[in-house]
């Protein structure tokens, strides 16, 4: 899963990323309004972190032309105390939930991740998909109720999986997903690591669809 942190407090910004990014996330980070509206219209983020309070362009601004674009992305806004028009204003441009500063940095991540989990369509905290369960706040899947170690980067491919069981997810998508723009990875990377997955879960889980991607099933024997 990626998320997107638009925020102009380089402290700020720094504690998110790197809080975020134990928790699991790829991160990318802009520090005004305009490097923000940009990185969300053109990547697809599964979630985005918004001050309202930004250089170049407002946070409310942004959060419009995102909408009006189609971008659908879940958006948490950051807002100062007390300032509820601000709020008012973040929700009717599209906010789908608020955090008041100051904050603890782990209800962030605890609202981001029910916040992809819902667009996903999933109203359980713990997802699952045949003798799999991901439970996405502990970090951690079992098969069968036998824990399945995986790798931070393992664990990201397969929880993007998870979100959208019975879907065919293509290379690119999940690429995009699972890495920030910083990551320079070539796709043989991302084969490697699907080869070891199938190994943890059970390889017939995850099926090959030929020239179009991936898709995780429930129905191994439903080729
Ligand atoms: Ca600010």
């Amino acid at each position: 899963m990626r998320v997107l942190v638009v925020e102009d407090e380089p402290a700020l910004s720094l504690r998110l990323q790197r809080a975020l990014e134990a928790a699991g996330f790829a991160v990318d980070v802009a520090h005004d309004g305009e490097d923000g509206w940009h990185l969300g219209e053109t990547e697809p983020y599964d979630a985005i972190v918004l001050d309202l309070g930004l250089p170049r362009i407002d946070g409310v601004t942004v959060l419009k032309r995102w909408r009006d674009a189609g971008r659908s992305a879940p958006v948490l806004i950051l807002t100062a105390r007390g300032r509820w028009s601000e709020k008012m204003a973040g929700f009717d441009a599209g906010a789908d939930d608020y955090m008041t500063k100051p904050f603890e940095l782990d209800e962030v991540i605890y609202r981001v991740r029910a916040l992809i989990r819902r667009a996903a369509g999933h109203a359980q905290p713990e997802l699952s998909c045949g003798p799999l369960r991901l439970d996405s706040n502990a970090g951690r899947v079992t098969r069968e109720g036998a824990p399945v170690p995986l790798t931070a980067q393992e664990f990201r491919i397969l929880s993007y999986l998870m979100h959208h069981p019975g879907r065919v997810v293509s290379r690119t998508e999940l690429m995009e997903h699972v890495y920030d723009r910083h990551f320079d990875a070539d796709s043989n990377v991302l084969e490697v690591l699907l080869g070891r997955i199938r190994r943890k879960i059970g390889a017939e889980l995850i099926r090959t669809v030929r020239g179009q991607g991936y898709r995780l099933t429930d129905r191994p024997d439903d080729a």
